[in-house]
C-alpha cells in the first residue's frame, strides 16, 4: 500500500480515495495523482494491489467516514477484477452511503451502461479523467452536487444519463508523472489519433484529434527524471513520429526540434529512446530522412512497428490506412540501417478468412527469412466503444495454430497471444451474459 496524500487533522479528512493499483493500469494512477497534485486536491489517498483490498477496507472504515473507491480499468483485466467488484459491491449495498466506487479506464468508457448497471459503479467517466475526476473530489469533499460534472455518467431511476464533454484536456495543463509522490513513468507527449482503427480503443477514448504536450515541458519533466537518477527517457505515444503533427503525417520540423532538444540532455546523462516500447511506430512513417534524423541519437536499435496482418484486404477493413507492401518497406529500411525490429501482429481478427491468415503466416516467414526481425503476436480482443466489438470471434484454423506454435517453439515470436485467446473468449462470454451491455 502506497499513501500518496495526507490531509489528517484538516476538516476534509473524513474522506479518503483508495485506487486499484496494478502493473496494467499503473500510469492512468500515476497521471490521475499528478492531476490531483496540480489541482491541490487534498485527500488521505490509498494505492492498492488488488489482494489488499479485503484486508485494508476494514482499517479505512474505521478512520474515514466515507471511501472513495477508484477503479481504472482496462477490458483485458475484467475477467480477473470480477472478483473484487462483486465483493465492493457487496460492500457498498451493506454500508450504502459510506462507499462511493468510482470508475474510468478504458472499458467502462466503452461500456458506461454495463459499467453503471452491471460492474455496480456509482459515477464512471468517460474518457480522459484529469479535469473531470480531480473536480469530482474536490466537489465531493466540499458537499457540493457531482452529477452536473462533465465527462461522467450515472444512474439515475435505472436510466443512465451521460453528461457529454466536448472539451479534451490540454496535456500542458497537467503534469505527465507525480513528482510529489515519486510516481515515474515514461511521459506521455501525444494523445489521440485519426486513425480510429476499428479494433483500438484509443481514438474512441481519447477521440481522432491528436494533441501533443509542449516540447518545454516535455523538457522540464526529462531534466526532473534525469535528477531522480531516471536516465532512460523513454515516451507515450500513440505513434511517436507524430510528435508536432495532426498524426496523419510527419511534421519533420517539430520531430526534429523535439529529437535536437532531448539528444541534449545526454549531457546530463540522459538516454532517448524512440520507437521502442512503449512508444511504438506506424510502417507508414518511416522513410530515410526519419531514419537519419533518430539513427545516431537514439539508445536503442530496435523499432516496434505496427503491422496486424499480411492481408492487404484485412488492413483495408481495419482501417489501418496501410498496406503491406509500405509496412515491408519500411522494414527493409530499417535493417538497412542496422536497426533491428519488433513487428507487431494480430491473429484472430473478425474480418480475417483463412486465406488471410495464411497470408499473415506468409508474410511472418517472410520476416524472419530477412533476420533481424521478431513477430510480437498478439489474439485479437473484442474491446467495448469499438466498431468490431460484438463480431464473434472465431478460432485460430488449426493449420495456422500449429505454425505458430512452431515458430514460438523456435523463439522468433513472442507476446502473449495465447494467454489473450483466452481473455479474448471470456470477455466474449462476459458480453454474451449481459456483463458488457456495449
Ligand atoms: S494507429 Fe494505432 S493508436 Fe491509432 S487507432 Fe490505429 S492501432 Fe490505435
Amino acid at each position: 500500500m502506497v499513501v500518496v496524500s495526507t490531509a489528517l487533522g484538516s476538516p476534509f479528512n473524513k474522506y479518503c480515495l483508495t485506487l486499484l493499483y496494478t502493473e496494467s493500469n499503473k500510469y492512468s494512477i500515476h497521471s490521475l495523482v499528478a492531476a490531483m497534485e496540480v489541482s491541490e486536491v487534498k485527500i488521505d489517498t490509498y494505492l492498492i494491489r488488488m489482494w489488499d483490498f479485503p484486508k485494508i477496507i476494514d482499517f479505512l472504515l474505521t478512520n474515514y467516514g466515507r471511501i472513495i473507491i477508484g477503479i481504472s480499468l482496462m477490458t483485458t483485466q475484467l475477467p480477473e477484477i470480477l472478483p473484487l467488484l462483486e465483493f465492493l459491491k457487496e460492500l457498498k449495498n451493506s454500508l450504502q452511503e459510506k462507499v462511493v466506487l468510482v470508475g474510468g479506464g478504458p472499458h467502462v468508457s466503452g461500456d458506461p451502461l454495463g459499467s453503471l448497471k452491471q460492474l455496480g459503479f456509482d459515477f464512471v467517466f468517460i474518457g480522459e479523467a484529469e479535469k473531470s475526476f480531480t473536480e469530482f473530489l474536490s466537489r465531493s469533499l466540499e458537499g457540493h452536487e457531482v452529477n452536473n460534472i462533465k465527462g461522467i455518467a450515472y444512474l439515475d431511476r435505472g436510466e443512465v444519463l451521460t453528461n457529454r464533454n466536448d472539451e479534451v484536456v490540454n496535456l500542458n495543463e497537467y503534469p505527465p508523472i507525480s513528482l510529489k509522490y515519486g510516481l515515474f513513468n515514461p511521459i506521455e507527449v501525444s494523445r489521440g489519433c485519426p486513425y480510429a482503427c476499428k479494433y483500438c480503443q484509443v481514438s474512441y477514448v481519447f477521440g481522432r484529434t491528436m494533441r501533443h504536450r509542449s516540447l518545454d515541458i516535455i523538457l522540464k519533466y526529462c531534466r526532473k527524471l534525469i535528477k531522480r537518477g531516471i536516465n532512460d527517457l523513454r515516451f507515450i505515444s500513440p505513434n511517436i513520429l507524430a510528435y508536432g503533427g495532426s498524426g496523419t503525417k510527419v511534421n519533420f520540423d517539430v520531430l526534429a526540434e523535439f529529437v535536437d532538444n532531448v539528444k541534449k540532455l545526454k549531457d546530463l546523462g540522459g538516454k532517448l529512446y524512440l520507437g521502442s516500447f512503449p512508444s511504438e511506430v506506424r510502417p507508414d512513417f518511416i522513410d530515410s530522412d526519419i531514419i537519419k534524423l533518430i539513427k545516431n541519437v537514439v539508445s536503442n536499435r530496435r523499432i516496434s512497428i505496427g503491422i496486424q496482418s499480411g492481408s492487404d484486404e484485412v488492413l483495408k477493413n481495419l482501417g489501418r490506412g496501410h498496406t503491406v507492401e509500405e509496412a515491408l518497406n519500411a522494414i527493409n529500411l530499417l535493417r538497412s540501417h542496422n536497426f533491428t525490429v519488433d513487428s507487431d501482429f494480430i491473429i484472430g481478427l473478425p474480418n480475417e478468412e483463412l486465406p488471410d491468415s495464411l497470408k499473415t503466416l506468409e508474410l511472418i516467414q517472410k520476416l524472419i527469412d530477412l533476420g533481424g526481425v521478431r513477430i510480437h503476436l498478439h489474439y485479437y480482443i473484442p474491446l467495448p466503444g469499438t466498431p468490431l466489438a460484438k463480431y464473434e470471434l472465431k478460432p485460430i484454423p488449426e493449420i495456422i495454430r500449429r505454425k505458430l506454435l512452431k515458430y514460438l517453439g523456435r523463439g522468433v515470436i513472442f507476446g502473449n497471444w495465447l494467454r489473450q485467446e483466452v481473455v479474448a473468449f471470456k470477455i466474449q462470454k462476459l458480453r454474451k451474459e449481459g456483463v458488457i451491455l456495449n
